[in-house]
């Protein structure tokens, strides 16, 4: 069976920086697949050899962070059953937020690994406040920058080793 990443999370995290980043080991071949809704972006990608499909969750993506429970509950239900491995992302810049909260809550329901992210991490000065993610009662996070790339090794490393 191929192995199904979908990166999920609430608005402006960065879900799709680090999508478009997997993708460019490759030629990114972003599509919306047929009979799954529009709003999902599929790509392929792989680390060290291993290859990989990911999935850029996000069709609440209005640049806000006014998201209707409803819709956030069935983007995470999508991914959960569609997934194989979850990455759960969230950013230092604008901290823990209750729809973080809402969000775990919702993927620990699945049995699936979720790798839980916190993005923003541009610089060392922003390890320090990462730390208030351990409050969702979590024992490891990956901190990563999206944009620059650095911490996405340590973070898919780990991701392939449990396929
Ligand atoms: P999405 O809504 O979760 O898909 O988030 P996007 O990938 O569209 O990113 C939202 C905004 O955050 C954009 O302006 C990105 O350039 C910015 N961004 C994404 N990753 C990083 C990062 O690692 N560091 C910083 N400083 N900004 C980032
Ligand atoms: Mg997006």
């Amino acid at each position: 069976m191929s192995n199904i990443v979908a990166i999920v999370g609430r608005p402006n995290v960065g879900k799709s920086t680090l999508f478009n980043r997997l993708l460019e080991r490759r030629e990114a071949i972003v599509d919306s697949t047929a009979g799954v809704t529009r709003d999902r972006h599929y790509g392929k990608s792989d680390w060290n050899g291993v290859d990989f499909t990911v999935i850029d969750t996000g069709g609440y993506d209005v640049g806000t962070d006014d998201i209707f429970e409803e819709e956030i509950r069935k983007q995470v239900q999508l991914a959960v059953d569609e997934a194989t491995s979850i990455i759960f992302m969230m950013n230092v810049e604008e901290g823990l937020t209750d729809t973080d909260h809402e969000i775990y809550r919702l993927l620990r329901r699945s049995n699936k690994p979720i790798y839980i992210v916190v993005n923003k991490v541009d610089s060392a000065k922003e390890e320090l406040p990462a730390t208030e993610f351990y409050q969702l009662g979590i024992e490891k996070y990956y901190t990563l920058s999206s944009a620059t790339g650095s911490g996405t090794g340590d973070l898919l490393d780990d991701i392939v080793k449990d396929f």
